[in-house]
């Protein structure tokens, strides 16, 4: 069933829907872009155009720079002292929880995922993640150093650190969670005293606009944040070069983000990458095989798989592997797909037709590869970019299908004999984002954890995020670290002071 989307909606979706053109944010004001060109914003369940949004260019990325170059050093931002910073942060958490529904809406016809998910998932952590940034405004500190300088032993000297805010932060983000990554973007930027120029994906930049509203309603000054629409040649490539850009903090493709690291070099930009994954679920000997499957089914096809430390490779220890899989199948074709209006469903559309195709692409060359398809394993209607939860077993490491990122409702499943073996598969991809074991076995989980090349593992749970747990990637998963005091330091320079006295 397709809900009436204009009816099934509240107030304040119906209202931002109606504005069937939307504008971006430079400098506290909504503009079109300078080309004038619209980019359109599909909903992924209906095939149909939600909405437009400006084609943003080279010249509204300067723009938006300089607006946030002027806001980063005025008087109304600079000058802030960290307590109204702290202030105007809970007012926006509180702002994004008053319009939780709204804003779970405008993510589920956007990008396709539930909109019971949107709220109890994306906007819960954003509003909590602005809620927990507020917090360090008002602590960032330095430290003060007894320093013993062998060539001036006569000399007497006071030395400490100072955090400094390092400037305009350009902000890339992908269309897996909008406003979520978004905020994991906007939320420490203003808690370190940072402006920012944010780039939404262009298949999902409504939530981003309408998170855009409610900082001006909050009452940051005009300028701190910034909203560039438009595609990644267009608008995140000149970001990315921008030399007014101090750094640059990206969620996305490991592909697009060496690109962005490159550029980042040339002007020595400081910059956090959160890119791809290709996450273990490793369940040993002792693990309850239903317990592990629903764990499985969880950690794969939250967000129609389009999460970057899903759990897409399944090893289970092979004397309990079938029971394993064959719960999981069975986890796998009992989820409902469908229009995410719609509180029946519990899997929504993948955000693009590009993307199903991706995926479809991928489960034909685990087909050609020799595996079987165990559940799933194509499209799920004819209209809107659904696909079935998909179960591939009979593959072995070096498949494509268990080496490269697929980004969709897709496992693949192995056996595995020994500790060692499996700690060895799972540490044989260019990734390194996450893992979870399951087990209650805790000698042998404590053994694991540390052979497990990966920025999260969890134990009997999987894609668990907490604003105070630091998150990122080893290997090609990334560059620094999102959320917790780690968050911090990618948007602060340390600045040593010396003085003799
Ligand atoms: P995905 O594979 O999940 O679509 P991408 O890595 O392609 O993710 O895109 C993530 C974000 O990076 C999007 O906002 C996209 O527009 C942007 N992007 C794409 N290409 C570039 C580029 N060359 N430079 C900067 N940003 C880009």
């Amino acid at each position: 069933m397709i809900p009436n989307e204009t009816v099934s909606v509240t107030p304040c979706t119906r209202e931002f829907l109606s504005t069937h053109h939307h504008r971006m944010l430079i400098d506290g004001r909504w503009v079109d872009g300078s080309s004038g060109e619209t980019l359109a914003v599909l909903n992924p369940a209906t095939e149909t155009v939600l909405a437009t949004v400006p084609a943003g260019s080279a010249a509204d990325v300067d723009a938006a720079v300089q607006a946030a170059r002027r806001a980063f050093v005025s008087p109304a931002w600079a000058k802030m002292k960290p307590d109204q910073r702290q202030r105007l942060l809970l007012r926006l958490a509180d702002l994004v929880e008053a319009h939780a529904r709204t804003l779970a809406e405008i993510e589920s016809l956007d990008n396709g995922k539930p909109a019971a998910v949107a709220e109890a998932v994306d906007v819960a952590l954003a509003a909590s993640y602005f809620r927990y940034m507020a917090g360090w405004a008002t602590k960032i500190e330095g430290s003060t150093l007894d320093v013993s300088i062998p060539f001036a032993p006569q000399a007497e000297f006071v030395g400490y650190t100072r955090r400094e805010p390092v400037g305009v932060v350009g902000a890339i983000v992908a269309w897996n969670f909008p406003l979520l990554l978004a905020a994991w973007k906007i939320a420490p930027a203003l808690a370190t005293g940072c402006t920012v120029v944010l780039k939404p994906a262009e298949q999902t930049p409504l939530s981003a606009l309408y998170l855009a509203r409610l900082i001006q309603e909050a009452g940051f000054p005009d300028g701190v944040v910034n909203v560039v629409t438009g595609d990644g040649p267009s608008v995140g490539a000149p970001l990315t070069r921008h030399p007014g850009v101090n750094k640059l903090t990206f969620t996305g493709s490991t592909d697009i983000g060496k690109l962005i690291g490159k550029a980042a070099m040339d002007n020595m930009t400081r910059v956090t990458l959160e890119l791809g994954g290709k996450s273990p679920v490793i369940v040993l000997e002792d693990c309850d095989p239903g317990v592990a499957a629903a764990g499985a089914a969880q950690a794969i096809y939250f967000n129609q798989g389009q999460v970057c430390c899903a759990g897409s490779r399944l090893y289970a220890h092979r004397k309990i592997f079938d029971r394993v899989v064959a719960d999981l199948a069975d986890h796998a074709n009992a989820l409902t797909i469908g229009h995410g209006l719609d509180p029946a469903n519990q899997l929504g559309p993948l955000v693009s037709q590009e993307q199903m195709e991706r995926v479809c692409g991928y489960i034909d060359i685990g087909r050609q590869q020799g595996g079987e398809i165990v559940a799933g394993g194509k499209r799920a209607a004819d209209i809107g970019y659904f696909v079935q939860p998909t179960v591939i077993a009979g593959v072995d490491q070096k498949a494509r299908v268990v080496q490269e990122e697929i980004f969709g409702p897709v496992v693949v499943a192995m056996p595995y004999d020994d500790l060692d073996q499996v700690a060895a598969w799972a540490n044989d991809t260019p990734y390194g984002l996450g893992a979870s074991i399951w087990s209650n076995d805790l000698a042998r989980v404590h053994r694991l954890i540390p052979k497990i090349h990966a920025g999260t593992v969890w134990v009997n749970c999987h894609n668990m995020l907490d604003p105070a747990l630091p998150f990122g990637g080893y290997k090609q998963s990334g560059f620094g670290r999102e959320m917790g005091r780690a968050a911090l330091d990618g948007f602060l320079e340390q600045k040593s002071v010396l003085i003799a006295v």
